[in-house]
């Protein structure tokens, strides 16, 4: 029987044992005093899950965009190649196949420079889109003052919430999927402004807004772990 190579993390607040795998990396966490025989008994048992566990990580970190020249990027759901140009300043400029990205010669942290390019670029985006499009939603809801403030934030699997008061926060890298996934977003967020809940006359507002709402949830089920980039 063959044996994964794992760490072993002894802790004293433990009464059972468990496995976690994290980027790739597996590691094992006992209460003090447990068999070493026991142990790798334990491993062993898991190992498919170990190895099931191992290849969805290593996937998913696949799925991930990169930040490089030459790597293809999502704006509004289409994929652009990142290019590099050097000028004097820093800038992006977002044609219909390249995200191009100037930077001075001296910078050698390119990395840095491309991620807060696109941030920047994705940021402005939500913000030209969603109050525009809220504000359309808002009208054809018949409720035109709802809204109290629009507000923008990059988490890794929120992507838009709507509190008591009217204030209504959107995930800015939703702007890396396609229009009709971000039209849902606003129109979901909009009709909690009604249903502050998921009840189903929530979910006929919101077909009465996107009738095609569907395909983009189920679009975000599949897809949402890819629009993340470090
Ligand atoms: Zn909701």
């Amino acid at each position: 029987m063959s044996e994964s190579p794992y760490r072993l993390v002894v802790s004293k607040r433990r009464k059972t044992a468990a496995i976690q795998v994290k980027e790739g990396q597996v590691s094992v966490h006992v209460p003090p005093n447990t068999d070493q025989q026991w142990i790798n008994q334990f491993v062993a048992d898991h190992r498919i899950w170990i190895a099931k566990k191992i290849a969805q990580q290593a996937q998913l970190k696949n799925e991930k965009y990169q930040l490089k020249e030459g790597e293809l990027f999502p704006i509004l759901g289409d994929e652009k190649e990142i290019q590099f140009l050097r000028a004097n300043q820093y800038g992006i400029n977002v044609t219909d196949s390249s995200i191009k990205i100037s930077f001075p010669d001296t910078d050698s942290k390119s990395k840095t420079v491309i991620k807060a390019c696109i941030e920047f670029y994705l940021q402005t985006l939500a913000k030209e889109y969603f109050p525009k499009r809220c504000q359309e939603i808002t009208q054809a809801l018949d409720i035109p003052n709802q809204i109290s403030e629009i507000r923008f934030k990059k988490t890794k699997s929120k992507w838009g919430h709507c509190t008591h008061k009217g204030v209504l926060q959107f995930n800015w890298l939703i702007m890396m999927s396609p229009i009709p996934v971000i039209d849902y977003l606003a129109a979901h967020e909009c009709c909690h402004l009604i249903h502050p809940n998921h009840s189903k006359q929530f979910w006929n507002l919101v077909s009465s807004i996107e009738p095609g709402y569907q395909e983009a949830r189920l679009w975000i089920k599949n897809n949402g772990h890819r629009l993340w980039f470090e």
